[in-house]
């Protein structure tokens, strides 16, 4: 069951998730190859341990615009749990670099973009260049540079031989503005000697129980919160139809003669069919509509 715990020890603060079915519907629906499974499984786990720090309703979407064989990777993630997302060229493959996934070099050199939907202002945006393309790496510097907030993100994903995601997961470690030149040392350490996050979830370990591994030591540890975390799309039929009805009247018309129209969400892969009477009320609804409109 994924899961994301959030907690505090000293002056750090530490968020650890576990998502490994997440991971696996997102790439089970997107039909993703090991490359791409690793890749949008990392990006959508960083996007749910940023979204722990934001308000219940709000969400973020983080973008990676590489120049490398997967294409742009998109994840949302809302503060209750939720994140969807998809790569543009999930069957993309590469050779191994070391024995591992080749996520760097898949991703490639571009733009990562983050932007946070408060419900209150317009969406904030902040951006900066890709580093590596590994996806942890370049949240943690992304948090530095833009956000001017020290962190060390950890993200990590295994692919079985199967295909099939085995484990999945990640942490934020964040010192708080007060902290110690001690505890400044102490995590440094603790980052450098820390298994794969990945190993941990595969061993078994909550994300509890990963925060207590990259806390050892510490005194005073707070777990503040666990939340269940699951993929979910706020696409359905009925905002399908509303996107529809914004189309032109004589590309409705045409959809209806071609006698049917396939409605395919770019985040989870649900495919809405309308048949050609679908296709027709849609027409008669917005016809009334804007009739209604231009009644004084
Ligand atoms: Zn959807």
């Amino acid at each position: 069951m994924d899961h994301l715990c959030k907690a505090t020890a000293e002056d750090v603060r530490v968020y650890a998730a576990v998502t490994t079915d997440l991971v696996e519907e997102a790439a089970r629906r997107h039909c993703c190859g090991a490359l791409a499974t690793a890749a949008l499984g990392r990006v959508m786990t960083g996007a749910l341990l940023l979204a722990a720090n934001l308000k219940n309703r709000e969400c973020l979407t983080v973008k990676f615009q590489g120049d490398g064989p997967l294409g742009q990777i998109v994840a949302d993630a809302s503060a209750d749990g939720a994140a969807r997302g998809y790569v543009v060229h999930p069957e993309a493959e590469l050779p191994l670099t070391n024995g591992k996934l080749s996520v760097g070099q898949g991703v490639g050199r571009g733009l990562l973009s983050i932007t946070r939907f408060t419900g209150l202002k317009e969406p904030v945006t902040g951006t900066c260049d890709i580093f590596s393309g590994e996806i942890a790496e370049d949240l943690t510097r992304y948090l530095f540079q833009s956000e001017q907030t020290p962190s060390s993100v950890g993200l990590g994903v295994l692919v079985g031989e199967n295909g099939k995601t085995e484990a999945a997961g990640g942490f934020i470690i964040q010192p708080l503005p007060d902290a110690s030149e001690e505890t400044l040392s102490r995590l440094e350490k603790t980052i450098a000697t820390l298994r794969p996050v990945s190993a941990m979830v595969k061993d078994g370990l909550s994300a509890a129980e990963i925060i207590s591994e990259i806390l050892c030591g510490f005194s005073d540890v707070h777990i503040l919160s666990e939340t269940k975390l699951a993929f979910r799309c706020q696409c359905s039929r009925s905002r399908t139809e509303e996107i529809l009805s914004t189309l032109r009247d004589e590309d409705l018309a045409q959809l209806a003669e071609d006698g049917q129209a396939e409605v395919c969400c770019e985040f989870c892969g649900e495919k809405y069919h309308f048949t050609k009477e679908d296709l027709l009320a849609i027409r008669n609804i917005r016809e009334r509509l804007a009739q209604k409109e231009r009644l004084p």
